[in-house]
């Protein structure tokens, strides 16, 4: 079974083949036979953020040809491609309109039936694509730059949901100090490595709902906390650079914190020993180095994806429709339907 994904729901087009390999199922691996990307980051940047018309101009501009891109990396024709994927929601309704439309329009032309995935569905999967795989049940860490979410995952396509972010996403919490530190934007990476050459311990910030005895999160007074600091280095003029990069360290530090403890509570909490993490900050350094160390002392499996699938890309939106298949959750449609949904929770896939 070979599938086509495309990925479009914010400002990243990802476009991949993916391979289950047919029969004995779930016993072989499934394949990333080829993926291109483009991200829209550079564009964006000047706004300070996502425009949603822009990205969406710019999907259309870039999909059929990575889509060409990704078929020639593959050695493969249109004729090898038996599904068509595209990411139905949740994200931006425009954006998610081109990677539909042009999924449909494929599949029309192609005569072969398409498929909508679920945003966050893909991320959770992503790991199956690693070196490493996961095996079923786990608990899922799932931090990206709009959610912030820990599930107990029996299989695809069983999730229930533990906890969540009531306010920020962990992303939401490092781009946004990141800006208020005059990092560009998404500043989540340039923030962590800036972190590298600051003291974690060095400001005092809150860890909000560490002690609240439940799994949700909360990041929107971490991001007043940080500002609140900064105007105060600014008056006492001591804003240096190490002084930036002490706070850098810190808030990642108090993000971190509170995203291991809590998996580690999912964790014990539900009696399972394996955790996968998922979504953008799933590429965090620091929170890899410190779950898997509080993992190993528990004897808990850690999973993530590769690092450049952490991220969003078309190979994990092929990914979750090729594992939907051939869990027999999914019914491609012949219909070429133009459906998106841009509010969805991944409980109700
Ligand atoms: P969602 O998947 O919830 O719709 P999204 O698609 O925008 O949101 P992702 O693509 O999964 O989110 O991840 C992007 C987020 O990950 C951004 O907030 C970005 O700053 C953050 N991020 C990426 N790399 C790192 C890193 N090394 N450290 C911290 N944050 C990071
Ligand atoms: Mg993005
Ligand atoms: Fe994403």
């Amino acid at each position: 079974l070979r599938v086509l994904g495309i990925e479009s729901s914010c400002d990243e087009t990802g476009v991949a083949l993916v391979e289950l390999p047919e029969g004995s199922a779930g016993v072989a691996p499934p394949r990333l036979l080829a993926h291109a990307l483009h991200s829209q980051i550079d564009m964006h940047q000047a706004y300070g953020g996502v425009v949603p018309e822009l990205a969406s101009r710019d999907h259309i501009r870039r999909v059929v040809p990575l889509a060409r891109e990704v078929l020639s990396q593959s050695g493969l024709g249109l004729d090898a491609i038996d599904v068509v994927a595209y990411t139905r929601g949740p994200g931006l309704a425009g954006a998610l309109l081109v990677g539909t439309g042009v999924a449909c329009a494929l599949g029309l032309a192609l005569q072969r039936p398409v498929l909508g995935v679920h945003h966050l569905e893909g991320h959770l999967l992503s790991p199956f694509l690693s070196a490493d795989p996961p095996e079923f049940p786990f608990i899922a860490l799932l931090v990206s730059g709009g959610h912030t979410q820990l599930m107990r995952v029996e299989g695809v396509g069983r999730y229930e949901q533990l906890g969540e972010t009531i306010d920020d996403a962990a992303g939401e919490a490092f781009d946004k100090t990141a800006k208020m530190l005059g990092l560009g934007y998404p500043g989540g990476p340039a923030l962590a490595r800036l972190a590298e050459q600051g003291r974690a311990d060095a400001f005092a910030l809150p860890r909000p709902l560490l002690r609240a005895g439940n799994l949700d999160f909360s990041f929107a007074g971490l991001k007043t906390a940080v500002r609140t600091q900064l105007l105060k280095l600014e008056a006492a003029q001591a804003l240096t650079e190490a002084a930036r990069a002490d706070l850098a360290a810190s808030t990642q530090a108090a993000i971190v914190e509170v995203l291991v403890a809590k998996s580690l509570a999912a964790l014990k909490g539900s009696g399972l020993r394996r955790l996968v993490v998922a979504g953008g900050v799933g590429a965090n350094r620091s929170l890899r180095q410190q779950l898997d160390a509080a993992c190993q002392r528990r004897g808990v499996r850690v999973h993530y994806p590769e690092l450049h699938l952490c991220t969003d890309n078309g190979a994990m939106i092929a990914l979750a429709a090729a594992m939907r298949l051939q869990a027999g959750l999914a019914q491609p449609s012949e219909a070429y339907a133009f459906d998106v949904q841009p509010r969805w929770e991944l409980t109700q896939r």
